[in-house]
């Protein structure tokens, strides 16, 4: 059978994914949960349905039409989707005659998904951008991956794939020779916390990154590697774990990685947890201070001794102008 995959969206233009301007592709499934996640609808491997509270008519069509009485409504009107009974038929999406429905994942052939990137190749080019394979965790439909690496790479498209790290060290080594440039997160320092915070301990994590660095090393491969690291309120954003990320990578992979960012956390994503109806406790979280993020990047600097490039993005929160007492 073909290979096919499950993507959630496709952006063009994107400035944030790598060098230049790229062509963002959105793959379905994630093997971490990460509190803070901004792809909620990338975290499941499965299709799933989405719906929009402002456009529902309040019709109960898709309730009616339902095979698997999924879906129900409750006393505020809300749509209640039981996901596990949901076989993604998507007659409810069909029926609904506000378009307040729609699904998340399309799945796309590798000849399907090169003709789209494709299509964008005349602004990628002409901005020294490429293509980033991103996700939820891309290396999950590795298979998928590699055949359409190995074609785009026939066209001598520049290549970026942001991991998570959380994979098959296979599937990681089977992706490096068609990539240019890995995005690595590195969230936590702490196993204990960052199972807390994303569902599992960072032990394979920090494995894959050996694994990663013996493979580029010992093939000889040009693959450039970054490192990122979310800066989440409460959680990542400590000087513990910025020092200690920092102090590692510059004691083992000095000389290997080219940029180590640090990003800032927004809540912009709250309407993709509305639309899938989970409840996402960082909705009312503020921008980390701009003079906490200063802060947190000296430490970084201090820390990461030797790495070429460490550097913050995203936006910060402006600290209030306490003004100067007037005497008399
Ligand atoms: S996709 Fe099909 S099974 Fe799932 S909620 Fe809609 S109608 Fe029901
Ligand atoms: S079919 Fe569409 S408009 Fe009607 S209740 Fe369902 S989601 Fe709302």
């Amino acid at each position: 059978m073909a290979l096919q995959a499950l993507v959630t969206d496709i952006h063009s233009l994107s400035a944030h994914d790598g060098p230049g301007m790229r062509t963002t592709v959105f793959f379905k499934g994630c093997s971490l949960r990460c509190a803070w996640c901004h792809n909620p609808e990338t975290i499941r491997k499965e299709q799933e349905i989405t719906w929009e509270a402002e456009k529902c008519l309040g019709c109960h069509a898709c309730e009616m039409v339902c095979p698997v009485k999924a879906i129900s409504f409750n006393r505020e009107s809300n749509y209640i989707i039981d996901r596990e009974s949901c076989i993604a038929c998507e007659l409810c999406v069909e029926v609904c005659p506000a378009e307040a429905l729609k699904t998340a994942g399309e799945k796309y052939s590798v000849e399907e998904l090169y003709e789209r990137i494709v299509k964008d190749e005349p602004f990628i080019k002409g901005a020294g951008g490429g293509v980033t394979f991103s996700g939820g965790e891309p290396l999950l439909q590795v298979d998928f991956l590699k055949e359409l690496a190995k074609k785009l790479k026939e066209r001598s498209f520049h290549l970026a794939l942001d991991t998570c790290g959380m994979v098959p060290p296979e599937h990681l080594q089977g992706m490096l020779p068609l990539t240019d440039l890995v995005l690595f997160d590195l969230k936590e320092m702490d196993s204990r916390k960052h199972k807390v915070f994303t569902g599992a301990g960072n032990e394979r994590i920090l494995r894959n990154l050996f694994v990663m660095r013996d493979y580029i090393r010992e093939r000889n491969l040009k693959t450039e590697v970054w490192i990122r690291t979310p800066l989440i309120p409460g959680m990542t954003d400590t000087e513990e774990n910025i020092y200690a990320i920092g102090d590692f990578l510059a004691q083992e992979f000095s000389g290997m990685i080219s940029r180590w960012e640090l990003l800032g956390f927004n809540n912009m994503c709250t309407t993709k947890y509305r639309k899938l109806g989970i409840s996402w406790p960082l909705a009312e979280e503020e921008l980390l201070p701009a003079g906490q993020t200063r802060y947190l990047l000296e430490v970084a600097r201090k820390a990461g001794k030797g790495l070429k490039e460490i550097s913050f993005s995203g936006l910060t929160r402006r600290e209030k102008v306490v003004p100067p007492r007037m005497n008399g």
